[in-house]
């Protein structure tokens, strides 16, 4: 019988390289799939809540001009068209049509 002329340790890294090439796209992807949804800032979170922000904007009776949303505040960075991240907010996802007493044009 013929002797491989791979070296079994060689062989073993090759297999474990090309599974990490694989395994770890695709464990990113699910990772980052869970970080949006928790990352979404709810009303009652202690920040938000001395923001006064609200996920619909229109539920705000503070908010005196209504062209104020988070998706034209300074201080959101979109992600996509419903969500975006605050910096006040500890970088958590708003809803683009939210607001709070922070907002800054
Ligand atoms: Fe929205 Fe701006 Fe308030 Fe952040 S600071 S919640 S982006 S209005």
């Amino acid at each position: 019988m013929a002797k491989s002329p791979v070296h079994p340790r060689r062989r073993r890294f090759i297999k474990l390289t090309a599974t990490g090439l694989v395994v770890a796209p695709l464990a990113t992807a699910l990772l980052r799939g869970n970080a949006s949804a928790a990352d979404l800032i709810k009303e009652s979170d202690p920040a938000a809540v001395k923001l006064k922000y609200k996920a619909d904007a229109t539920k705000a009776p503070e908010r005196t001009n209504p062209a104020e949303l988070c998706d034209n505040c300074l201080l959101y960075e979109s992600k996509d068209s419903a969500y975006g991240t605050c910096s006040v907010l500890e970088n958590k996802l708003v809803a683009a049509k939210g607001w709070c007493t922070a907002w800054s044009g």
